[in-house]
């Protein structure tokens, strides 16, 4: 394993989450969302670990939508077809 980034010749145990420097026990800042060199790291993490879960949110919430525009165009062709036999009938 590689040294700390903070201490040279002291082993690292752990990475940091967001930068991924290795750290020692001794700098390692410990968070519920993981392991981090210091708090602006964490904080970005967690800012961008937002981000992501809103942007996967939104992108749920679209294809839902897409999903019944397809079903509507679907009912539309449908109708369009009985309309065609009922001419022909
Ligand atoms: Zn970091
Ligand atoms: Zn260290």
């Amino acid at each position: 394993m590689a040294e700390c980034f903070f201490h040279t010749g002291r082993p690292a145990v752990a990475r940091c989450k967001q930068c991924g420097r290795p750290l020692c026990s001794e700098c390692r800042i410990i968070k519920e969302d993981g392991i981090f060199c210091s708090l602006e790291c964490a904080e970005r993490f967690s800012v961008f670990a937002k981000r992501a879960e809103e942007l996967e949110a939104k992108r749920n919430k679209e294809s839902g939508t897409s999903g019944l525009i397809k079903f509507i165009i679907f009912l539309v062709i449908l109708f369009a077809i009985y309309l065609i036999i009922r001419r022909f009938l």
